[in-house]
């Protein structure tokens, strides 16, 4: 039999009538999310943490356990100020899979460091017609009174290099490896002020993929889209990848 049978997780199967109002059903959980009980939740529901709550990147699965650790963690972390994002609220329906509403909301929590988070909750509808958490997700977006990290201001063109050679040699932070996540980590350095550098056991940027892949491209033609990678935003010019490697 298949492990996957085994998994502590299920696709809602039940519809969501045509009348029901999403918002409605998401602000009657976002509005208590700090004093979420176990039956709010779906029996095998699913919660994802990244960074928000826990520190670090965790997933808990079950009711019971959810709810343990989500009294624990927003209580430490002092978490408040729930507020739905109406304009993403989302009825999905599909004939033949799995119904839910989903929601995006925003939160902070006030306990050192003091943060700025989003959320995503999806709700479904059970066998007894009762709406339940499936799945909760939480990211740590900001830290409060830091510079905003996907927003990163354009370098001066006075990269601190000679022949390839970098002049600091002292670094608050050494990121290890430059591809998609160590650039994008690096992005986020650079906007927090934090000194850095990526190194990479290769060459150039993508000469992970390149050199493995003989019919491999690199599909960025400008510095521009490849730091989009990182920020989203297209704000740094080419001079800063120098700088990054
Ligand atoms: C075959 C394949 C095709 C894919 N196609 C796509 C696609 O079309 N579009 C897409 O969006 N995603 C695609 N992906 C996924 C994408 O490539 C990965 O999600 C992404 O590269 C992960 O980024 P990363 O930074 O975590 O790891 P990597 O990109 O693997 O970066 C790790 C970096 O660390 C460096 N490194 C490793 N060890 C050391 C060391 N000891 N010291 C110094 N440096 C080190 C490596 O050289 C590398 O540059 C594909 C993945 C695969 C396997």
């Amino acid at each position: 039999m298949s492990k996957l049978v085994s998994f502590p997780t299920s696709l809602p199967s039940n519809p969501i009538p045509n009348d029901t109002n999403a918002a409605e059903v998401v602000a009657s959980f976002v509005s208590r999310l700090v004093n979420l009980e176990s039956q709010d939740f779906k029996n095998d529901a699913v919660w994802r943490d990244t960074f928000a709550l826990t520190g670090t990147s965790r997933t808990f699965y079950t009711s019971s356990t959810i709810t343990a650790a989500w009294h624990e963690t927003t209580k430490r972390s002092q978490a408040g100020s729930f507020i739905v994002d109406d304009k993403r609220t989302r009825t999905i329906r599909s004939p033949f899979g799995p119904n839910w509403i989903q929601a995006r909301f925003s939160f902070e929590t006030d306990a050192v460091p003091q943060t700025i988070c989003t959320g995503l909750i999806t709700l479904v509808l059970t066998a007894d017609s009762e709406w339940r958490i499936w799945t909760l997700r939480t990211i740590l977006e900001q830290l409060k009174g830091q510079p905003n990290v996907d927003v990163l201001a354009s370098v001066n063109g006075t990269a601190k290099l000679t022949n390839g050679q970098i002049e600091e040699c002292l670094f608050d932070c050494i990121v290890i490896g430059g591809g998609q996540a160590g650039l994008s980590q690096g992005g986020r350095l650079k906007a927090l002020g934090i000194s850095y550098v990526v190194l990479d056991k290769y060459q150039e940027v993508g000469d992970n993929w390149k050199l493995r892949y003989g019919s491999a491209r690199c599909k960025f033609t400008t510095f521009e889209e490849v730091s989009a990678l990182a920020l989203l935003t297209p704000c740094c010019d080419s001079t800063h990848l120098s700088r990054i490697l």
